[in-house]
Formats: structure tokens, sequence, C-alpha cells
């Protein structure tokens, strides 16, 4: 089965390639000054997210003051389609785009919308999201770094960890307990908290890909005084915010999904041939079944994320967001194992990574055991896969809460 989409559909995807073609950075360009982590912007991330901003390429379905052209959902599809296929990323501070950003065009002040906002959309300002904590991560609503109201400013102090970029963000959107009495997912609420406020503490936790290039962060904070109006929406209200700030995550978090998986497999079944050639017979076979597996797997995933972003269009809710979370993850993690069996031992021979996996996603140089390790963290994070597990138990098959 093909599927195609509308004339129309068609001439905005070629406006977009051409565009692309003649404004992208250069790959070159890319790796001569590497973002260091998700919260810095190097100078042609700077340029080149403006001059997306501008254009109104940086969130098409946006009107264009805020960075887009009022594209409809359709029209986002295939816009993301290209981006991920074109390999370079929009912003190199994800969540500041993907999460902070929108979260403050919903709840923010008009003040936050100029001074926040409208710099992560311009290049000109970086995000991190102070969400999880040591005792709260899945379960987010028994966060306890508590911000106390003292006349017109709040008083923070606690820690929060897995903190991306937060080393290099210019501010964080801290969630905190305001309101200790209230039920737990009821006294939260969302304050913005430049990073060079005294008291703010970021230790880096280096991970086993890039030691030399730490993403995550332990952020704490003593003392940390903030003036009132950086409070974002109501007092007491932040749970509605993280809700919110997660389903900007998750959208269409399945397209750069499926688009890796489809050109994962075409590597794979492009180079196969000649590993497979040096095994027995036998695990011939048993190899040759399992790049087949994974092949159906990524034939499925594109349905299934078709399927729900149909549903969506129909106006419906689509579970199979969760569906799509879980299954695309899982299936990039067994496609780069297979992968890696499928190479055999030379796999533990490719070099390093040159750059930060937010500067350029993985590519032809990208080894397989490389890939395998970052795909874990795609199992964790926006939402880890026991907790998807739970979503479609309660919300796709009716099962009763355990
Ligand atoms: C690459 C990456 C980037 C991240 N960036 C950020 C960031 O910028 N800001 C931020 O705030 N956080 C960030 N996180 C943290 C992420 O949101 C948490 O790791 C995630 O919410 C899980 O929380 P946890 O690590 O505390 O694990 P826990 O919640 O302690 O879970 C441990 C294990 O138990 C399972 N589990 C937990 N509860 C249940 C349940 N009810 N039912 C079944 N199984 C359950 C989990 O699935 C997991 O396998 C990031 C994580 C990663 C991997």
């Amino acid at each position: 089965m093909r599927l195609t989409f509308d004339d129309s559909v068609e001439r905005f995807r070629a406006e977009f390639v051409a565009w692309l073609a003649d404004n992208r950075p250069s790959e070159e360009e890319i790796r001569a000054d590497p973002a260091l982590s998700s919260g810095h912007l190097p100078v042609w991330a700077k340029r080149w997210t403006r001059r997306m901003f501008d254009d109104g390429w940086l969130v098409p379905g946006w009107p264009p003051e805020r960075g887009g052209r009022n594209a409809s959902p359709t029209e986002q599809l295939v816009y993301l389609e290209e981006m991920e296929r074109a390999r370079v990323p929009r912003t190199t501070n994800p969540q500041g785009l993907g999460i902070v950003a929108p979260s403050l065009l919903d709840y923010g002040s008009q003040e936050q919308i100029e001074n926040y906002a409208l710099p992560i959309l311009r290049g000109e300002k970086s995000a991190c999201l102070g969400m999880s904590e040591p005792g709260a991560g899945s379960d987010l609503a028994s966060l306890s770094t508590r911000a106390v109201l003292d006349g017109d400013r709040f008083v923070i102090n606690g820690q929060k960890v897995w903190t991306s970029g937060a080393r290099h963000s210019d501010f964080c959107f801290l969630f905190c307990r305001t309101d200790p009495e209230a039920p737990k997912h009821k006294g939260i609420s969302v304050i913005l908290v430049d990073m060079e406020t005294p008291g703010m503490t970021v230790r880096p936790l280096p991970e086993i890909v890039a030691p030399e290039y730490p993403d995550l962060n332990e952020v704490f904070l003593t003392d940390v005084v903030v003036p009132k109006q950086n409070l974002v929406g109501t007092l007491n209200d932040g749970w509605a915010m993280a809700n919110g700030s997660l389903a900007h995550e998750r959208g269409m978090v399945w397209v750069s999904s499926s688009i890796v998986l489809d050109d994962d497999i075409s590597r794979l079944v492009r180079d196969a041939p000649s590993w497979l050639g040096r095994v027995s017979e036998a695990e011939r076979h048993a190899l040759a079944e399992r790049i087949a597996d994974a092949y159906i797997d990524t034939a499925a995933a594109r349905c299934m994320g078709y399927r729900g972003f149909g549903k969506l269009l129909r106006g419906g809710s689509a579970p199979e967001q969760a569906l799509m979370k879980a299954f695309a993850s899982e299936a990039r993690r067994n496609l780069a194992m297979v992968a890696a069996e499928v190479q055999g031992p030379e796999v533990l021979e490719a070099s390093p990574p040159a750059v930060h996996a937010t500067t350029l996603v993985p590519d032809e140089n990208t080894s397989w055991i490389e890939q395998y390790f970052r795909t874990f963290a795609l199992t964790i994070s926006a939402g880890a896969s026991e907790i998807q597990r739970n979503i479609i138990a309660e919300r796709v098959l009716g099962l009763p809460r355990s």
C-alpha cells in the first residue's frame, strides 16, 4: 500500500524542500562549532533558528508572528518528515522550542511571552525543564522542591535531576511545590528562574556515550530568590501545565521515530549481505529472520503513526500516541541490537562520537553500538515505556487501574 498526499500538500513540501536546500547550515559548519549540550546555542544555531523564525518555517502550524505560516496539520506532518530527512535540527535547544516556549505561549503573561518565549523562538535564549527530582520522575506529582511566597518574591529550595542542558541554559521552567498542605497534584506551580540567580548550582552527570559532553545535570537550589511576576499561570495550578507541557513533547514524536526507523532499516538491508557472508548458514538464517522482523516493525510503526494522526485529524483522541511512543522507541533499540549482532565484533571498533547528539542526528557515520546505547534514553524520556503501557492498559484496553 502506498499512501499519498493531496497536490496542495505536495506543493507545500516542495516549497519547503527548496527553501531548506537554499538556507540550511552545512554539515561542515555544524561540525566546526558543535553544540556542547541541549542548552547551548552555537553561532550557526542562533542564526539558523532565527532564519527559520523569520521565514515562517520554525513552527509552521503557528501564525507568522510566532515563527509559522498557519500550516494545516497535514502540512505540519510533511514538514516534520522533511526536517528529519534533512538531518538538521531546528534548534540545539529542543526542550526550549518543543516544550517551554509552547507552554509559555499557552499559559504565560504577555511579558513572559516577550521576554522568554519569543527569544527562544528567535534563537536568542535557551531554556531547561526542571521537572524530575530524585524522588519524583514518573510520579512527577511527588515533587518536593519548595517555593515559599514571601511578599513580592518566591524563595526556592530543593533539587532537580536529569535536567537536560541546564549547564548552558539561560533560564529554567521550574516545577515547585507552593502548597504542601494541598493534595499532591494541587499544590504545584511553575516559576521561571534565570540560571545565573544566586543559589543555583548545576552539576553535570556524564553519560556513557559521550562523557565529555554531559547533557544531563543535577540542579541544586538554595534560597533562590525570584520575583513573584516569574510565576507562570495561576498559583498552585502547575499540574495542568505539566500535562500540557508533556503533550507538546509527545505530540508528533512518532514522525521522527518513524523516519529514523526507515533510514536505519534501509542502511541495515544495504549492509547486511556482506556481513552475513561471514557467518555459518544456520546463523545467517536466524539473523535474516530478525532483520525481517525489524523491517516489519518499521512498517508497523509507520502505519500506527498515520492511524493515530488520522484519528486526531478527525477530531478524536489518539491513545495510539502512547502505543507509538513505546513501540517505536523499543523498535529502534531492537533494530540497533540486530544490526550490531549482524555486523559482528567489528561493531566494537567504531570510533567514539565526535559531536554531541543534539547537534547532529544519528547518520551514516553513527555506529550501531552507539545507536544502541542512545536508544535507552528514548524508552525513558517523555514518559517511560512502562508508563506508556499503563496508559495503553487503562485508556486503550479499558483495564482497571492496578
Ligand atoms: C535523555 C533524558 C533526558 C531527560 N531530560 C529531562 C529534563 O530535561 N527535565 C526533566 O525534568 N527530566 C528529564 N528527564 C527525566 C525523565 O523525565 C525521567 O527519567 C522519567 O520521568 C522517569 O523518571 P525516573 O528516572 O525518576 O524513574 P522512575 O520514575 O523512578 O522509574 C523507574 C522505573 O520504574 C518504572 N515505573 C515507575 N512508575 C511506574 C508505574 N506506576 N508502573 C510501572 N512502572 C513504573 C519506570 O518506567 C522505570 O522503568 C530526562 C530523562 C532522559 C532519559
